[in-house]
């Protein structure tokens, strides 16, 4: 159980899978859920509790504990590619925001930067009363606790949550994306910024969410009744460059190099990938530095334990980078691998790091990734045309469909 902010124990449990084995045996759970189910349920809002008509699989998916491709798999295997189109589609929704972001980085820097200045700034009157659910609006405020205590929202309530943040309370969407950031056990820099983006009308141009009193009572069964919601949305200014940049190509491992892994939040199930099976790994190492909190802490934890045992070398905690280069000089390493680290603070840290004569980063970069980014120019509908390609790309076969043609 996560403890909450305070440091005392939440007074909503809510247990995330933050292991490999904890993801594995949520994602079984799940499957009989991931089909028709899904589509009916996924965004009844039935409040504080298990959220069990989704998987709440996506703490141990932004930190790959499992990864897109494996989840994909089972959920076809269980359900049939036609069944689980509603769960793919979410679950691409991940990849294609990835994928954009990774083509607009200055998106990342200009929110962290906006929010460094407002920050710095007098904080906008309302902001106080908002982030202690103070607001008055039962929903936004009940949502408030529950994103304080438990580190979840259902998908549908950061919506609505969004919405009223930044057009019935007026603030700046980009400190309310610091809020969620701050506090989602999942928080993931690509599905995080662009939703608040698209909640704001910033990322679909021109089309912001509105959040709806009535709708919010039907979905939430009479739970809520909020009054005083904004009935019109005005776009916030664009603050970001909107021109895309070319796709980052990594420097390529070298799997007979004596290496260093360093297992960072960005990937922690590189033993899964094949191309690396025979990595001359002479140190498994892992950064406090690219820790964000006790989630990380466990995930990277568990990370250390399987990717110790699978290359069979030493494993280590280090506190920074710096660390990091001297472990691996003194291992004789000529390289630190890593798994592909997209837009985001881990990205920003290794990008800034001034590497020692003799030492290379190299990053694996998964073939989901590689075949999905370059489709996630516009979009996520136009990127949507790609995903059965992309599902056949990765051999993801619909069994359900191979068994009726058959039979
Ligand atoms: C304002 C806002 C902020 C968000 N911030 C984050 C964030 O920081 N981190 C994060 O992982 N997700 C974020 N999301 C997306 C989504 O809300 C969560 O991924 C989802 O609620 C996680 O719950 P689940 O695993 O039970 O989802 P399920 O419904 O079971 O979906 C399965 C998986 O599909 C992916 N997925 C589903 N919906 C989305 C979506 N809309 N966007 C991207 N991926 C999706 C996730 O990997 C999820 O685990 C945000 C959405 C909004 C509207």
């Amino acid at each position: 159980m996560l403890l909450s902010a305070s440091g005392r124990a939440p007074i909503l449990s809510f247990d995330f899978p933050l292991s490999r084995a904890a993801a594995e045996a949520r994602l079984a759970a799940f499957l009989p859920e991931a089909g028709r189910a899904y589509a009916a349920r996924r965004n009844a809002e039935a409040g504080p509790g298990p959220h069990d008509a989704v998987s709440r699989l996506s703490a141990a998916l932004r930190r790959r504990l499992i990864s897109e491709e494996e989840v994909a798999r089972a959920v076809i295997a269980a359900q049939g590619a036609e069944a689980g189109a509603a769960f793919l589609r979410e679950l691409f929704w991940r990849t294609y925001w990835k994928g954009w972001l990774e083509q607009h980085p200055a998106v990342w820097h200009d929110w962290r930067g906006r929010c460094a200045a407002l920050t710095g700034e007098a904080l906008p009157a309302g902001y106080a009363a908002a982030v202690d659910g103070r607001t008055g609006i039962d929903a936004f405020d009940a949502w408030v606790r529950e994103l304080r205590e438990t580190g979840y929202l259902h998908n549908w309530a950061r919506m609505q949550f969004a919405s009223i943040w930044i057009f019935t309370l007026g603030l700046p969407w980009e400190l309310g994306a610091a809020f969620s950031f701050a506090h989602l056990v999942d928080a993931d820099p690509a599905s995080n910024t662009l939703s608040w983006r698209w909640v704001a009308g910033l990322q679909t141009q021109g089309k912001p969410y509105l959040a709806d009193a009535q709708r919010i009572a039907a979905r939430t069964g009479g739970r809520f009744r909020p009054v005083g919601l904004a009935t019109r949305a005005d776009v916030p200014r664009e603050t970001s460059a909107a021109a895309g940049v070319p796709l980052r190509v990594p420097l390529p491992v070298d799997v007979s190099a004596p290496t260093l892994l360093l297992l960072t939040p960005e990937d922690l199930s590189l033993e899964t990938e094949t191309a690396l099976a025979e990595l001359d790994v002479r140190r498994v190492a892992a950064c406090r530095q690219h820790c964000s909190g006790p989630a990380d802490i466990a995930a990277l934890a568990d990370g250390l334990q399987r990717a110790a045992a699978y290359w069979g070398a030493p494993a280590v905690w280090l506190d920074d980078l710096d660390a990091v280069a001297a472990a691996a000089q003194a291992e004789g390493c000529r390289q630190i691998v890593t798994g592909y680290a997209p837009v985001g603070p881990v990205a920003d840290s290794l990008a800034s790091f001034p590497l020692p004569a003799g030492l290379q980063l190299a990053e694996h970069q998964r073939g989901w990734d590689q075949r999905a980014w370059p489709h996630c120019t516009r979009g996520f509908f136009p990127f949507a045309k790609h995903i059965p390609a992309l599902l056949a790309a990765a051999q993801v076969e619909d069994r359900q469909s191979v068994l009726a043609e058959t039979s």
